[in-house]
């Protein structure tokens, strides 16, 4: 079933950064699945005189947007889809914030799309990216560009305060905060804690990025000897995507240590080990759809539309 409401002025979710008003109309753009960033992203596009279809079991937040459970009619004739950034399951699965969305994108769904067209996603299954490609739809991984990681770098690290705080009886401030990894996110969780007046060790492997951690204001120490700064951290925020936090290393930490893993699953935390010796510590994916939908959504939005506008010709539309 398909339902379409209208688009409201005052809906929430559509102020701000209007990204011009009509440079999007004869569009047809496909999100499917993913969490409250698509229907900001929805909400953005179709302000950009886009037609947005939102695929998944429940309605779209805000008016404006269409609506299908069946990806079909969706993915029929559209120039733009958009998956979201955590991987594709198996057999191309769609994730969603609704574990009742079974949702794939397999590669005969690809037929159905103009020709050419944008396929977006976090990242792609090597099959897809190459069936996608045959089929004339140029595939983007958002997760490999820096200008996508550096912003959603922004909502992750207040998310990561936020879940830290919400587990903790201590300030942030002048507590000691060891940041492990120092590439996008890790540098902006570093300088955010900064900010708060924390005490930030960095870990990181290349000698260059412990000197940009020190000239940042940070004390900065190899991996190798991570395990001797967690024996007075209060708080420690991963962002290595590997084992770092082993069983040993884990042994050494205070009782009280918060350990908020960033880094995508399974993360860098023996977690079974932290749970046998009473610690605390969460893997906290996707912070950026679950703590500001909003900014994230209204990010790719502005990515998304620069990358299909520079893609695709102009769509010609005769006056009504
Ligand atoms: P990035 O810019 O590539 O930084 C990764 C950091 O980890 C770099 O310092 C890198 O060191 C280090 N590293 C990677 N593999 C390592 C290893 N085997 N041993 C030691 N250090 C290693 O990545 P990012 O954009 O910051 O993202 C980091 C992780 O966070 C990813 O898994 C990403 O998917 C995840 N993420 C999660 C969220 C969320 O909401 N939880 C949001 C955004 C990103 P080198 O520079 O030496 O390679």
């Amino acid at each position: 079933m398909e339902i379409v409401t209208t688009l409201d002025e005052t809906t929430a979710g559509l102020g701000g950064g209007c990204m011009g008003a009509a440079r999007l109309r004869g569009w047809k753009f496909c999100l499917l699945g993913g969490d409250r960033r698509q229907d900001y992203l929805g909400c953005r596009l179709a302000r950009s005189g886009a037609e947005v279809w939102i695929v998944r079991r429940r309605p779209p937040r805000f008016p404006g947007l269409r609506h299908s459970r069946a990806k079909e009619p969706a993915l029929d004739g559209a120039r733009v889809i958009v998956c979201p950034m955590a991987p594709f399951g198996p057999d191309g699965r769609v994730c969603s914030e609704d574990p009742e969305d079974l949702l794939a994108l397999t590669e005969s769904d690809l037929d159905l799309l103009a020709r050419p067209s944008v396929l977006f996603a976090g990242s792609f299954p090597e099959r897809l990216a190459a069936a996608a490609e045959k089929a004339g739809c140029r595939p983007v991984a958002l997760n490999d560009m820096d200008e996508m990681a550096i912003l959603n770098s922004v909502p992750t690290a207040e998310g990561a305060l936020l879940m830290a705080l919400e587990r903790t009886t201590v300030t942030l401030h002048s507590s000691k905060a060891l940041v492990l990894g120092y590439g996008r996110t890790g540098q902006t969780m570093a300088r955010t804690l900064l900010a708060l007046r924390a005490r930030v060790t960095v870990i990181a492997r290349r000698p260059a990025a412990r000197a940009r951690a020190r000239a940042d204001g940070c004390e900065a120490l190899p991996l190798e000897e991570l395990a001797g700064a967690l024996t007075d951290a209060r708080f420690v925020f991963n962002t290595i995507p590997a084992l770092v936090l082993t069983a040993d290393a884990l042994e050494r930490a205070r009782p009280d240590v918060i350990i908020i893993d960033l880094a995508s699953a399974p993360g860098g935390t023996d977690f079974e080990a932290a749970r046998r010796l009473g610690l605390t510590a969460v893997l906290a994916p996707g912070l950026p759809g679950r703590v500001a939908p909003e900014t994230a959504g209204g990010h790719l939005a502005e990515v998304v539309t620069r990358i299909a506008l520079q893609s695709l010709a102009p769509v010609e539309v005769r006056p009504s």
